[in-house]
């Protein structure tokens, strides 16, 4: 056919419309197609305007469009004005984990844009400067503030009362006098950029050896690990900061993943005074507001450095550097709920596809960082010696079956001897229990009935102080009762076991006028007040204290030269694979408390195995003997790192339901070479939260493709409504 002699038509009326792949943040299968508006570029990672049934959803252009559809039919998404794209390697990395953890992507796309409220449209604030016009009537007041406008600064009105010390109707006068000027100022703040050489310290020789090493992987570019492996107090965060300043200076951003429990105002603090600005902030405790300012300013390259929990993983860096796991062996970095991953894994995976360096650093490292780290994967970087004149506190087992302490009696004679000639000797002292309450458990003496939530399968703990009974999984609370429940007889109900709160009372009874303060998350209110007992604790206020793990990580208290651990035992009956390195982890970390200054520590072990391989090693300094031990058990079982584990956890509040559909499910589990399914059995808290919950564990060789058989066998699945499927790729918990 001949095109018609007159005018052509412009070109875009023979094209269709562009279309996508749009993925939404929503647990849906994959992407969705949608046209786009004509004549635009519109590149994966590009944010748009999608609408989803009666609403207007915002997703991101994924991949290309799948086609089938009718333009006719298909809705239009309309790319966000002025917005900064997803960074490809983001996109790339959501991709990685939804098919590691078995998620939809849009689930982990969802975690990305945590901030919706970040891809508004900016609200300038109103502000004012210095006007033309000067006042005829000129009051003290009106002067002040004129004084202070004279710097050129734009403030907003609130401001200006406030610096210059006068009534908002002041500055209102003025305003009308025209001696100040409106303007405008962007919505935030901007980010004060860190400076690489604010105050450099003088690092020690270990220190400088390993900060070299990092800055030379920073700024090669490339993926590179490295286990930073150092003792506690060896200068490990120095060494680090030293890698983050490289970033710095190569034009780079760099975040810093710490546990929750570890991301306080100290630390804030201290990377302040190494680069003479705050980093940013990406926490639970960050409100929406700032949320808000982090995340432009982090997608516009303008925040240089983030210090966060967990979920900063997810934030949209375009140009990461390096990324930081501090404490990287701390549970903390397991995500248990909705979509469950481990941060410390995915940010090696992050790590990989921006092309920069990840620094794992840890006094314990984790069994399988550091098997990665000695079969030379990843680079070992160790401190072994503490900074200054500090040196390891020495550490002793007061084995409890001999020094038995009296019924009723958690702290034995040579513990409680210690105790007495450190507070005689002007010295602090901290008790630890992982135990939070008065006792952990209700028993009736008359009929042997033990108090249990009535939703989950958990004894009940007493709080003394509160008067409460409580389940610590659920937060059921309930007096606690004058009769037994089961049998009636009245008086019969006793405590048993230790708690924070019984350590205290009974600490009271040897050391009567001691300044003691209970460190546990229920005693102390809020981060606040646990900021609070710390200082108080540092400024030496406080002689002992008695808390659980809040308190055994991170500080820094010169006084302390004491450290009793009441209870070494608890949380190695578990059973579970790590039990054993947990424990062993937890009892460093809290001795690492003692003898942090001139004077040295000491640590006293209460237990009942002290010929246990933790508790062996823990006395004798050896740690990687600990080590050694623990991969040889884990290489014959196959275990992690020498084999692959996943668990299946079906749960429901129909019992029965439950239970029949993971006895199907187990008996469609596909055959495949080197794969066993274990279950299903009950969960260790077979009742948790009104849910009935059942296990099954898949364990794999390393060379099996994991994901592969977990898709094959959940698609093969037919899960019955009112039960959840819930996957956990390299379980670390295994209740
Ligand atoms: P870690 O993170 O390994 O526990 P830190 O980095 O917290 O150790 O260091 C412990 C203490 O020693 C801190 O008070 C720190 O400021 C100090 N410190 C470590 N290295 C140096 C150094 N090179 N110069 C001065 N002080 C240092
Ligand atoms: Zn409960």
């Amino acid at each position: 056919m001949s095109r018609p002699a007159s005018k052509p038509l412009p070109e875009f009326a023979f094209s269709a419309a562009p279309r996508a792949g749009i993925l939404l943040p929503r647990p849906l299968k994959g992407t969705y197609d949608y046209k786009l508006p004509i004549g635009v570029d519109a590149p994966r990672g590009t944010l748009v305007a999608a609408p989803l049934g009666t609403t207007e959803v915002l997703g991101t252009v994924w991949s290309d469009a799948e086609g089938g559809v009718g333009d006719n039919r298909l809705k239009e998404a309309v790319p966000l004005d002025g917005q900064p794209r997803l960074p490809p390697q983001l996109c790339d990395f959501i991709d990685w984990v939804a098919h590691y953890t078995l998620n939809a992507p849009g689930a982990i796309l969802a975690m990305a844009l945590r901030s919706r409220s970040a891809f508004d449209p900016e609200l300038p604030r109103i502000a004012y400067v210095r006007g033309s016009e000067t006042p005829k009537r000129l009051t003290d007041a009106r002067a002040r503030v004129l004084q202070l406008m004279s710097d050129g600064l734009a403030r907003p009105k609130a401001a200006i009362a406030e610096e210059a010390n006068v009534s908002p109707a002041v500055v209102s006068g003025l305003i009308e006098a025209r001696a100040l000027q409106e303007t405008s100022l962007p919505e935030f703040p901007p980010f004060e950029p860190p400076d690489p050489d604010f105050a450099r310290p003088a690092l020690n020789p270990a220190q400088a050896e390993a900060a070299a090493l990092l800055k030379r992987d920073v700024a090669a570019r490339l993926f590179s690990v490295a286990l930073l492996d150092g003792v506690t107090g060896s200068g490990k965060t120095e060494t680090y900061f030293e890698a983050i300043a490289e970033a710095l200076r190569i034009g780079r951003q760099a975040l810093i993943l710490l546990p929750e429990i570890a991301l306080s105002v100290q630390f804030l603090d201290r990377f302040a005074e190494r680069f003479g600005a705050r980093p940013a902030e990406w926490h639970s405790d960050v409100s929406q507001k700032e949320r808000k300012r982090v995340y432009r300013a982090v997608m516009r390259g303008e925040a240089r450095v983030v210090v966060g929990a967990r979920s900063a993983l997810f934030l949209p860096f375009p140009e990461l550097g390096l990324i930081v796991v501090d404490e990287e062996h701390e549970q903390a970095y397991k995500q248990e709920d909705g979509a469950i991953y481990h941060a410390r894994d995915m940010a090696v995976v992050r790590a990989r596809i921006e092309g920069c360096t990840a620094v794992l650093a840890s006094a314990t490292p984790s069994l399988e960082t550091w098997v990665n780290a000695t079969s030379g994967r990843y680079a070992h970087l160790k401190l072994p010696e503490r900074h200054g004149p500090a040196s390891l506190p020495e550490i002793r087992l007061i084995d409890m079956r001999q020094a038995r302490a009296e019924p009723g009696s958690w702290l034995t004679q040579p513990l409680r001897d210690a105790l007495v000639a450190s507070l005689e000797g002007g010295e602090q002292a901290m008790l630890f229990l992982n135990r939070r309450g008065y006792a952990p458990l209700t028993l009736c003496e008359a009929c042997g009935h033990k108090l249990t939530c009535r939703n989950c399968s958990a004894w009940l703990v007493e709080h003394r102080y509160r008067r409460r009974l409580i389940c610590h999984h659920c937060g059921f609370e309930s007096a606690t009762p004058r009769a037994c429940p089961e049998c009636g007889a009245e008086g019969t109900l006793v405590a048993c076991g230790p708690g924070v709160e019984r350590v205290a009372e009974e600490f009271a009874r040897v050391c009567p006028r001691a300044r003691v303060a209970i460190a546990s998350s229920d005693t102390m209110g809020g981060p606040a007040e646990a900021q609070a007992a710390i200082s108080a604790m540092a400024r030496g206020e406080i002689d002992v204290m008695i808390g659980t793990q809040i308190m055994a990580k991170g500080h820094h208290f010169p006084q302390l030269t004491l450290v009793g651990v009441v209870d070494a035992d608890l949380g190695g009956s578990d059973g579970d694979l790590r039990a054993r390195e947990r424990t062993f982890q937890l009892l460093h970390q809290v001795s690492g408390r003692a003898g942090r200054a001139e004077k040295p520590g000491l640590v006293l072990m209460q237990t009942r195995n002290p010929d246990d391989i933790v508790m062996k090693a823990l006395a004798s300094g050896d740690r990687d003997a600990f080590y050694m031990r623990e991969r040889m058990y884990r290489e014959t079982a196959h275990a992690p790192p020498f084999g692959r584990l996943a668990a299946l956890i079906l749960s429901g509040s129909d019992g029965d339901k439950v239970r029949a559909t993971a006895r199907e499910l187990a008996r469609i589990a596909p055959k495949a070479k080197d794969v066993t399914v274990w279950g299903p059995t009950a969960a260790f808290y077979s009742l948790l939260r009104g849910q009935t919950r059942e296990r099954l564990l898949v364990q794999a060789g390393r060379n099996v493709d994991m994901q592969g058989y977990l898709r094959a066998w959940k698609d093969a699945a037919k899960i019955p409504g009112g039960v959840r499927l819930t996957v956990d790729v390299d379980p670390v918990s295994f209740f």
